[in-house]
């Protein structure tokens, strides 16, 4: 720290010291009657003004000069009187002999922490800009440092850009004013300056080290002891910490998430999770509305129209409103091959994709293209464990204090998607402890993808909330609409059945099992509840509840064909990849889960496609244990 130069000889303490002021120095770093190094920024009648940092400057008095000096011109200027006013004067004072020390601004004196910042304080930030924000007033700067974002006003004239070349990423130190903007903290910006070198260095340091700590996920007991989630957990917190930095870093975060039961058993609780982390980081109060999304997808994977839309939006977002590139968090869908050119369309953009899902994988498809992809699948495990279930725990790692909120979600989850895992037992508990019996849950469920099916590709935010009871102010409403969707929900699919069983048709597979064919095109009602995957599973359960045998089910159109099977070891993903190369512009596609998926196909082949999609389940095993393995998934 000490560097001696001058007249003196190296390290003589004898020598008087000239102290060299780093430019962040302020007046806490003078004292009355030491010398600093100075120079000349102002030369006016009565003296010159010096400056010994970027922040202390004063006055030599014309009577203490002793030959005329221009502007940086360079002296040793000592520091004479402080007024009460703060106002410096200095007098011209070059010793014969002296030695230089250099003075490293205090640097925890000289910042103020976002997080403590109260109006009418004055104040210096030094952070990284996040966002600029041209509004029809000011220029907002969104700065972070390690404890906070705040928005920080800059006026130049009306919509017109101040410091135009701050940048994203900009390591800055801004002075100002703590002023309340409607209802929060905004910095009123009297300079910005932009760091370079070694200073910029000291913030980019201070920063990660700072977003490592606070990124870290909550220690948390999962809700319920089980092994076999384990692994899972341990991948969750990765996630949790991904989505944690995202906010911190200010990065918007985007959710796609399978549009029915489970996916918003999945979704809801790390958007209650998320916005409440935004609200704690972020001053401005629309930050949640502009970090956060959640969609739903219809598709049982990215299809190409949402990649598409949400890339579209990002880059909007990005020039409209100055935002960073979003994050791409999947859930209860994303895991397979189908997903991959809409992972591939986004990875011209910096946007990370982290996938939560328990459909059938294709990991060597994806693995290259996402951040993080947890699914039960790569662990030895299966799609029991629902995403709902994991995606509570992920929710409570982010924040844990919505806990109470989400006992019944899981279940619900499970429920929504069948689990027959043994853990649903302890989640059923666990649910009736909060209040809801299995006919609850169940009710919630089905109402959950009734609604999704008329919100179509709208998140249905606050409705959402109700129907599942999270964050939801009235319980008594809550139990009105749930008990009001799901009858309408059973009605709906009451009447389709009454439309549809006449016409189903059955065969005979050389194994054994029993095939029940539907064509949902003309024997169904259409652009209704339930729509073709769903009625397809309706005749399925039917069917299965009726025969006691292994059942397959058929509910095709056009150009498509639902399958759901029970009791029959089927892989439809790899019977989609083998009818796609035997059958010769045939144009078949689809997947989903080993036993429950969709196949399409071009409509002028539907009869060779079906007829040798038959012939593949007449060679599948039969399954000893009868009606264990279906799950839903429309
Ligand atoms: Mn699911």
């Amino acid at each position: 720290m000490t560097e001696a130069n001058g007249a003196g000889e190296n390290g003589d303490d004898d020598l008087s010291v000239v102290y060299d002021l780093a430019p962040a120095c302020t007046a806490e770093d003078v004292s009355v009657g030491e010398r600093y190094h100075a120079t000349v920024n102002g030369v006016v009648d009565y003296g010159v003004f010096v400056d010994v940092s970027d922040e202390v400057s004063g006055l030599i008095h014309e009577s203490e000069l002793d030959r005329a000096y221009d502007v940086g011109d360079k002296l040793i200027a000592q520091l004479e009187t402080i007024r009460d006013n703060g106002d410096m004067a200095f007098v011209p004072g070059e010793p014969e002999e002296y030695r230089t020390v250099a003075v490293d601004a205090d640097p925890d004196q000289l910042r103020d922490r976002i997080d403590d910042l109260e109006p009418a304080d004055t104040s210096v930030v030094e952070g990284k800009i996040v966002q600029v924000k041209q509004t029809g007033g000011p220029t907002l700067f969104h700065v972070r440092d390690g404890t906070g974002v705040i928005p920080a006003a800059a006026f130049e004239e009306a919509g017109v850009r101040a410091y135009p070349d701050v940048e994203i990423g900009d390591a800055v130190r801004i002075k100002g004013i703590v002023e309340r903007h409607d209802g929060s903290r905004q910095l009123e910006v009297n300079s910005l300056t932009v760091l370079d070198g070694d200073e910029a260095e000291a913030v980019t340091e201070r920063l990660e080290t700072a977003v490592e700590e606070w990124a870290e996920p909550h220690d948390v007991e999962p809700l319920i002891e089980w092994d076999a989630m384990q692994p899972l957990l341990e991948e969750l917190e990765g996630v949790a910490r991904l989505l944690r930095s995202a906010v911190i870093e200010g990065r918007p975060i985007r959710v796609r998430h399978h549009a029915d039961g489970d996916g918003m058993c999945a979704a809801v609780p790390v958007e209650y999770a998320l916005e409440r982390f935004i609200g704690e980081v972020h001053e401005d109060a629309d930050a949640p509305r502009h970090l956060f999304r959640r969609l739903p997808s219809k598709a049982p994977f990215y299809e190409m129209e949402d990649a598409t839309r949400d890339l579209n939006f990002a880059l909007e977002d990005r020039a409209r409103h100055g935002q960073k590139l979003p994050l791409l968090l999947m859930l209860d869908n994303g895991s397979t091959e189908e997903d991959v050119p809409g992972y591939r369309n986004l990875a011209h953009y910096d946007i990370p994709i982290v996938v939560i899902d328990h459909h059938h994988p294709d990991p060597d498809a994806v693995q290259d293209l996402v951040a993080e992809h947890v699914n039960p699948y790569l662990h030895g495990e299966d799609y029991r464990i629902t995403t709902g279930m994991l995606c509570v725990e992920l929710a409570r790692m982010i924040d844990p204090s919505i806990t109470d909120e989400l006992r019944h979600v899981p279940a619900v989850a499970g429920i929504s998607d069948r689990s027959s895992a043994t853990a649903m037992a302890d989640y059923l508990e666990l649910a009736r402890e909060a209040g809801y019996d299995e006919d609850d849950l169940k009710a919630i469920g089905e109402a959950l993808d009734y609604e999704a099916h008329w919100l179509k590709y709208d998140p249905g935010r606050n409705l959402i909330d109700d129907v599942l009871d999270v964050g939801s102010d009235d319980p008594d409403r809550h139990r009105d609409l749930v008990a009001f969707l799901s009858e309408r929900s059973t009605e709906a699919v009451d009447r389709q059945l009454d439309a549809a069983l006449p016409h189903v048709e059955e065969e005979a597979l050389d194994n054994g099992a029993r095939l029940f064919l539907l064509d949902v095109e003309n024997h169904a009602h259409r652009f209704t509840y339930p729509a073709p995957g769903k009625t397809t599973g309706a005749v399925h359960d039917r069917m299965v509840a009726e025969t006691g045998d292994p059942v397959i089910t058929i509910g095709y159109g056009p150009d498509f064909a639902v399958l759901r099977s029970d009791g029959v070891r089927l892989d439809i993903p790899g019977m989609v990849a083998d009818l796609s190369a035997e059958i010769e512009g045939g144009g078949v596609g689809g997947g989903g889960h080993l036993v429950v998926g969709s196949i399409n196909f071009v409509q002028g082949m539907r009869d060779e496609v079906l007829d040798a999609l038959i012939e593949k389940m007449g060679d599948a095993e039969i399954d000893e244990a009868i009606g264990s393995a279906t799950a839903a998934a429309e």
